[in-house]
């Protein structure tokens, strides 16, 4: 994943999205990116300030997508103050339209298979293991025994291939789903195709997909720039931050750098402490 190009500089690429304005998106991951990683998934709501952050950015650009693992329906609970957010759920399975859920028809094919695969992995695995029903995923989270790790991979792995379902490996976390072309790159990439600037903010392995999304769109369009943030962390190690544009150490610093660009537009007041940590 090389990138041809010079290092992008922090104020250069703020500056290009003010300049164009209009063909600019912003593209957030939800957990462990706008949202602290816990160990039940299911208490999880935005660091203070996200949700604001993003209402200003949505006046302000073209499009301000949320693209998650979650339901369509948990998202459009959490972001309920901010109608104007495009969500995608379950990798783009789901989406909101006038604040309905939509699922996709070809993955609802599967529901019945994944009730399936959420009944058997509650019969099958040990009780630490946190099973996550999400209707169309089913994921599997081992934070409360991460000793457990190959055991649940192993019998991610057999489902998988008995059923023939996808699988998706992250933060201490293997989700199983449908194998329907969804993923964030997939979402990333279509809905970048209107924009000339686009930036994805991403914590976790399933992010590398949409990170690659805007740099295919690079090198076959030279004037769309692609901005990829990692949000750090030690469980997914430098492996995203790599190949990332930008890095901020925590969920928690997402919106002190969306400040940056926001104070970058014209008449918006400066950012408090505009020193840049942005390398
Ligand atoms: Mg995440």
């Amino acid at each position: 994943m090389a990138t041809s190009r010079a290092p992008l500089r922090f104020a250069e690429a703020v500056s290009a999205t003010v300049s164009e304005s209009a063909g600019s998106g912003f593209f957030f991951d939800y957990d462990g990116t706008l949202a602290p990683i816990m160990r039940d998934p299911g208490a999880v709501f935005p660091v203070a300030g996200a949700v604001a952050r993003l209402q200003v950015l949505a006046r302000l650009v073209s499009k301000v997508a949320i693209v998650s693992a979650r339901p369509a329906a948990y998202l459009r609970d959490r972001f309920s103050g901010a109608p104007q957010l495009r969500l995608f759920g379950l990798y783009g399975m789901q989406t909101v339209e006038d604040g309905r859920v939509r699922t996709d028809a070809e993955a609802e094919l599967w529901a019945p298979v994944m009730r399936r695969v959420a009944e058997e992995a509650a019969r099958d695995l040990p009780r630490e293991i946190l099973i996550e029903d999400k209707a169309l995923i089913v994921a599997l989270h081992y934070r409360s025994a991460p000793a457990l790790r190959g055991a649940v991979e192993r019998w991610s792995s057999r489902k998988a291939a008995e059923l023939g379902l996808r699988e998706q490996y992250g933060r201490m976390v293997v989700e199983l789903r449908p194998p329907v072309e969804r993923d964030k790159g997939t979402v990333v990439a279509r809905e970048i195709e209107t924009l000339t600037r686009a930036w994805y903010f991403g914590d976790d392995l399933s992010d590398g997909r949409a990170f690659d999304a805007l740099r295919g769109r690079e090198e076959r369009d030279p004037a769309f720039m692609g901005v990829r943030v990692a949000v750090a962390n030690t469980e997914t190690g430098d492996e995203l931050a790599r190949v990332a544009d930008f890095t901020v150490a925590s969920p928690e610093d997402t919106p002190a750098l969306l400040d940056h660009v926001i104070s970058a537009f014209p008449g918006r007041p400066p950012a408090v402490g505009a020193g840049s940590r942005h390398r």
